[in-house]
């Protein structure tokens, strides 16, 4: 019987096989209690695109801070993520890295994550392929010469990408990192509670949350980050950088990939 089923199964066409198993695995999701926003996130994992948020039932969530490294915001962030240990994503601004090379040996040395917002912020869509992989290799360059891992995750500058960077950037094997929730603290228009009442509000497992290190961060980012933390812990959530909740995707776009021809 079951040698039957593997026949049959083995005999099917890969793209119907392909389609099996993401039914499959959506009706694992929905048992789950994924929410509908999940599977937009499925979908977008699941071809170049951009992750927005990872695929859990775990309560976990990913702090991202954007821009950086700045002399009077980084500082102030890193000291409560360490004093928190609170493993977050950097996405890093080469230009501003090279200003202040130490800041990234500090995130390092904290067990932060280094990853790539471009060397000069320069916003892709519309760009042709070469720049592109100008931009994004010298940050790797530059990151790497200032002591950090080479990083695997991009977070496109104004969040604007066309069908070149996209495919560009997953050549040049980067995962490229949305949001889940956007805190909009660069605006500088919101108190520190607004946006953590509006992280909370939004908050699911999963929850990719953007703030920033950069020029535009405020005292208002410093303290909602600060408040921030307490009280997503108080309602059970766990902290990982972006990296390592991607290793919590339930349905990791790598090990379909073990299981689609
Ligand atoms: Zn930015």
């Amino acid at each position: 019987m079951l040698k039957s089923f593997d026949a049959l199964w083995r005999g099917w066409r890969p793209a119907l096989r392909r389609a099996v198993l993401c039914t499959a695995g959506m009706a694992g999701a929905l048992a789950l209690g994924w929410s509908p926003r999940s599977h937009a996130a499925l979908a977008t994992s699941r071809t170049p695109g951009v992750i927005r948020q990872v695929i859990t039932s775990k309560k976990v969530v990913a702090l991202t801070f954007d821009d950086g490294p700045t002399r009077r915001w980084t500082p102030q962030i890193l000291a409560i993520l360490t004093h928190d240990k609170v493993p977050a994503t950097f996405f890093v601004v080469g230009s501003h890295a090279l200003r202040h090379p130490t800041l990234i040996q500090d995130e390092v040395r904290a067990g932060m994550e280094i990853a790539s917002h471009g060397s000069r912020h320069l916003v892709l869509r519309g760009k042709d392929a070469a720049t592109i992989r100008r931009e994004v290799e010298e940050n790797a360059a530059i990151l790497k010469s200032l002591g950090a891992p080479a990083p695997t995750l991009y977070r496109l500058p104004a969040g604007q990408s066309d069908r070149t960077a996209l495919t560009v950037l997953h050549q040049m094997g980067y995962q490229v990192i949305g949001w889940t929730i956007d805190t909009r603290d660069w605006r500088r228009r919101y108190s520190a509670q607004q946006m953590v009442d509006l992280v909370l509000k939004q908050i699911e497992p999963g929850s990719i949350i953007i703030f920033h290190d950069g020029p535009n961060s405020s005292d208002q980012t410093v303290a909602a980050v600060r408040a921030l933390i307490p009280a997503l812990r108080e309602r059970g959530y766990q902290f990982l950088t972006v990296s390592q909740m991607l290793k919590e995707e339930v349905l990791n776009r790598d090990r379909l990939g073990d299981l689609v021809p």
